[in-house]
């Protein structure tokens, strides 16, 4: 007979670690937790800068936090460390490098595909897989040859370039602060204002624009991307065109709706899954994290979706 667990996870960032810390702490031990990365929490190893401050009340969001993870401001260490003790304290060994490919309903049971062609059955199901494996793009075409010249983070940023970072979000303002002393820096937003970051990050850009730092390009769109000898020509919709050595999308995630559409969940008219206050998307099913949300989520509330989660299914088996 296959195992059937009592909750299958789907990513191991703050939302998936969240529901498996809490479940073992309520007594729900049989579950699994599938990461497609090779270590928990990939978009906080990926988009975070090494210096950046990790902010409780990302986006100015404040919350309460209610479950057993003890998260604080503090640094990417200090949060990735605060993740890995509560796994290792409750001896949650998540199956990494393993990628949910597709969800069936199969009368109680969910069947779970993985990339490495396993089938893992399940009660309940927690889609906590987060909104940055698919960075936003714009509609213009990137030229393949400046691949590696066109990022979503600045891990790649080394210093002594002509960066332009585009956003008005927290990412795009604390990419362009943190790489602005080794780099000549432009931030790039549509609107005339930055007035979606919070006031400790606006703060800082504000700062450095001042010293001479970051220089500031808004309310201007980009036309187009194009290779220039190995760079990458802008073309901004005032009719300016610059020359950049990189460039820094930072404009957030999308819903990974190709996946869910290998799935059970109900989603609405933009391929969003619903998801009621309590995190329940259908029988069986719960998103937790940044895509149960339809803004921007934060680690903390990722956290408390967590716990929601854990008394719902307690709830439902009571
Ligand atoms: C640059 C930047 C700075 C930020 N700064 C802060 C901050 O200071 N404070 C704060 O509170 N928030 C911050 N945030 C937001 C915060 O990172 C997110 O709100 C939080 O990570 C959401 O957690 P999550 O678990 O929902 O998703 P994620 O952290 O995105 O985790 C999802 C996990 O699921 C895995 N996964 C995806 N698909 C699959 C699949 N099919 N199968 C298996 N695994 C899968 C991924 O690899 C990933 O590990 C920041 C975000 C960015 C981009």
């Amino acid at each position: 007979m296959q195992k059937v667990y009592d909750i299958a996870i789907i990513g191991a960032g703050p939302a998936g670690i969240a529901t498996s810390v809490e479940s073992v702490i309520f007594g729900l031990e049989n579950i699994i937790v599938f990461e497609k990365g090779e270590n928990h929490s990939e978009t906080i190893r990926k988009y975070f800068d090494d210096k950046k401050p990790v902010d409780k009340e990302w986006k100015g969001i404040k919350v309460d936090l209610k479950g057993h993870i003890n998260f604080e401001a503090g640094t990417k260490d200090d949060t990735l460390n605060i993740f890995q003790k509560s796994l290792n304290e409750h001896r949650i060994d998540a199956k990494f490098a393993t990628e949910v490919v597709s969800i069936e309903r199969e009368g109680e049971l969910f069947a779970i595909e993985t990339n490495t062609n396993e089938i893992y059955k399940a009660h309940n199901i927690v889609v906590a897989i987060g909104k940055m494996g698919r960075p936003n793009k714009p509609e213009y075409e990137f030229p393949k040859s400046l691949k590696e010249k066109i990022n979503f983070n600045i891990s790649e940023c080394k210093g002594n370039e002509k960066v332009l970072v585009v956003g008005g979000g927290d990412s795009a303002v604390e990419y362009a602060y943190f790489i602005r002393e080794d780099n000549e820096v432009t931030l790039t937003y549509r609107r005339e204002q930055i007035s979606r970051a919070n006031p400790k990050n606006l703060n800082n850009l504000l700062a450095a624009v001042d010293e001479g730092k970051v220089s500031l390009k808004l309310g201007v769109d980009i036309k187009s991307l194009v290779d220039v000898d190995g760079k990458c020509e802008i073309y901004f919709t005032d009719e300016t065109v610059e020359l950049y050595d990189r460039v820094i999308y930072a404009l957030g995630g999308s819903t990974p709706k190709e996946f869910l559409s290998k799935t059970p969940l109900v989603v609405d008219e933009k391929g969003k899954p619903l998801a009621d206050e309590k995190n329940r998307n259908t029988q069986g099913i719960y998103v937790a994290g940044d895509i149960a949300g339809s803004l921007g989520g934060s680690i903390a509330l990722a956290l408390n979706h967590g716990y929601n989660i854990v008394q719902q299914i307690l709830q439902a088996r009571a």
